[in-house]
């Protein structure tokens, strides 16, 4: 499908799921080359819900040895000068002391959700945190936040498809769409 309306947006193709595919596979061998050097820590990956959970599943299957995933939830509200505020809706549940976390995020725009995420799990004992996204809009970052792996950077554009939704819908496309304005 090149085309596709949800609710009152019109949005076009923009990633297919080819593409997205060999990104994935890219970063999952970043990953386990970065895994392989430090043996003696425990490893967890973090699957941050819900926009991640096709790039997480597609990852996991790609590493060639099994690990240990669990599951969070946050959001973060910006103030109209602040740097926002991070909402815990589902922490992990998992015990993180002195542990490798491995967050799979879908996509980072202003980057403050993923910098305040990482300095939160920091704080609560985790010896080292990583940030792998599947997308990453460099223009749009307003902070000083380093994605560790990206699949692929984009233009600051509106997008859906692969986990990510427009108002709820959208997120089971495997392509990734563009809104069309
Ligand atoms: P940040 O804190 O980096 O500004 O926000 C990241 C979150 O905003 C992502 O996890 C995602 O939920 C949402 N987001 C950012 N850009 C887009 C986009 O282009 N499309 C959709 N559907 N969500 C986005």
């Amino acid at each position: 499908m090149d085309k596709i309306q949800l609710k009152d947006k019109k949005f076009k193709l923009f990633i297919p799921q080819e593409s997205i595919a060999k990104a994935v596979a890219q970063v999952a061998r970043q990953i386990e080359q970065d895994i392989k050097q430090q043996e003696n820590r425990e490893v967890l990956f973090v699957c941050i819900l819900n926009g991640a959970f096709m790039f997480a599943s597609e990852l996991m299957s790609e590493l060639n040895e099994s690990y240990e995933i669990t599951f969070a939830r946050y959001s973060s509200y910006a103030g109209t000068n602040s740097t926002g505020v991070l909402h815990e809706i589902m922490p992990i549940k998992e015990n993180i002391q002195g542990k490798t976390l491995i967050l799979l995020e879908d996509i980072i725009d202003t980057g403050f959700t993923m910098k305040h995420v990482i300095a939160k799990l920091k704080e609560q004992g985790a010896a080292e945190v990583k940030l792998a996204t599947m997308l990453f809009k460099p223009e749009s970052l307003r902070c000083d936040l380093k994605p560790d792996y990206v699949g692929m950077q984009i233009p600051p554009a509106f997008i859906v498809g692969h986990g990510l939704d427009y108002d709820g819908l959208g997120r089971a496309y495997r392509d990734i769409y563009v809104i069309d304005e």
